[in-house]
């Protein structure tokens, strides 16, 4: 069972939470619960950094940001024995998680369960601290933002658990945010490739590394309210996806920044040292467009997008290049947004990318650029226009609560 953040914000959610977990070990259950900060608590830590250095040391600020989670756990192990049962709050050193060694991003490569086991077995409900491990060179590691997720599913793969539920503040995964679309349906199942595709072009529900660790060791994912009983969204094989409709949900993200490369000569080897470089930085780069230059021997343009909080740290690595690639010079863009449309039954069914550009179109919507999977198309969008497109797009694809999934433009899939 992980706990968000809003999940466990103050004393009152931290007992609910207790209650519930208490509940499933008096139902019979062996739990393990991994808990996230506090409500607003890593942001507030990493505000406490930046008023101390500019440049924060890495492996300190992990020491720092890992703090969050513990507090969560030692309190929810109170909470715990309060109710008259066992419980043992543990660090995710503690519990075993063994990451690689690149702070503020680590990768788990173990997780060695032995101590969370042996609690289990004496009848203790463990507490693990999410977001946090140690790495093989036995410094304190944070998992990225996000990273509970990825700590519960490891956790579940390696006990074999029956599932991992993912608790929060949201009833499940939705065909688009709730918060633009009020007529956004609750998803009953979605397929781990879907799940990825969401994840990674802003679905918040999960971390995108939880679902592709959860697809890799064949993890059950359910991820329901923290509020209320009912059932949420289970991330399921997509052999066992029961709804393959077209178009599966709408995703969007403001948080997208583009760079563009001016000037960059036609020769081979540009593109492998600037994308190189990026990556040797931990900069992930999204959609990638490069234009032929207009004759022979003249210079092109190298578009791409990255993470807005990553624009930094790309300017800085792309300046250092610049001049050794003979490339001119460099232009980027921090307001644009992304609005993509993720659907398994594309795969097998033509135009759906003439009705997500037709749609946009319609409102006036500008697409800067395009980038498709088998499953998913994105368009790059100015950041002022995403949620006008994703509410559009919704409506086009007929993905609202009162629209059944017959209605659907190209009809059902499967
Ligand atoms: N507390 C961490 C964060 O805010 C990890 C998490 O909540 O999953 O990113
Ligand atoms: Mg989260």
């Amino acid at each position: 069972m992980k706990f968000g953040g809003s999940s466990v914000a103050d004393a009152g959610r931290i007992k609910a939470a207790a209650k519930r977990i208490v509940d499933r070990r008096a139902a019979g259950d062996e739990v393990v619960a991994v808990l996230s900060a506090r409500g607003d608590t890593t942001d507030e830590l990493l505000e406490m950094a930046e008023e101390i250095s500019s440049a924060p040391d890495p492996r300190e600020m992990d020491m720092l940001l890992s703090t969050g989670e513990r507090i969560s756990c030692a309190l929810c192990a109170m909470a715990i024995r309060d109710l008259g049962y066992e419980a043992i709050s543990l660090t995710g050193s503690q519990a075993g998680i063994v990451t690689d060694t690149s702070h503020t991003r680590a990768r788990i490569v173990n997780v060695r369960a032995e101590r969370i086991r042996e609690a289990l077995d004496e009848g203790q409900i463990v507490l693990v601290a999410g977001f946090q491990g140690v790495s093989i060179e036995r410094d304190v590691t944070t998992l990225g933002r996000g990273g509970s997720d990825t700590t519960a599913v490891a956790v579940a793969a390696a006990l074999d658990a029956e599932v991992c539920e993912i608790y929060t503040d949201v009833a499940g995964v939705f065909s688009a945010d709730p918060r633009i679309v009020p007529d956004a349906r609750k998803l009953g199942t979605v397929s781990f490739e879907e799940m990825l595709e969401m994840a990674s072009s802003g679905a918040k529900v999960l971390q995108l590394r939880s679902v592709e660790y959860a697809r890799t060791h064949g993890v059950r994912i359910h991820c329901r309210s923290s509020f209320d009983e009912g059932d949420g969204t289970i991330v399921v094989g997509e052999e066992d996806s029961m709804e393959n409709p077209l178009i599966t949900a709408v995703t969007h993200s403001v948080d997208e920044a583009r760079i563009t490369l001016i000037g960059v000569p036609d020769s081979p080897g540009v593109a492998g040292a600037v994308f190189g470089a990026l990556a040797d930085a931990g900069v992930n780069v999204d959609m990638i467009i490069q234009n032929e230059p207009e004759s022979e021997g003249s210079k092109a343009d190298m578009s791409f997008t990255v993470a807005s909080e990553d624009l930094r740290d790309a300017r800085s690595v792309l300046e250092g290049i610049l001049e050794g690639q003979g490339i001119e010079r460099i232009a980027w863009d921090e307001k644009m947004g992304k609005v993509s449309v993720v659907g398994a039954g594309m795969r097998s069914n033509p135009g759906v990318a003439a009705t997500v550009f037709r749609t946009l179109g319609e409102q006036g919507i500008n697409i800067e650029m395009i980038s498709t999977s088998p499953i998913k198309i994105s368009c790059v969008v100015s950041a002022d226009r995403v949620a006008d497109a994703v509410r559009t797009l919704h409506a086009a694809f007929a993905l609202g609560e009162d629209q059944s999934d017959s209605e659907q433009p190209h009809g059902a899939a499967r």
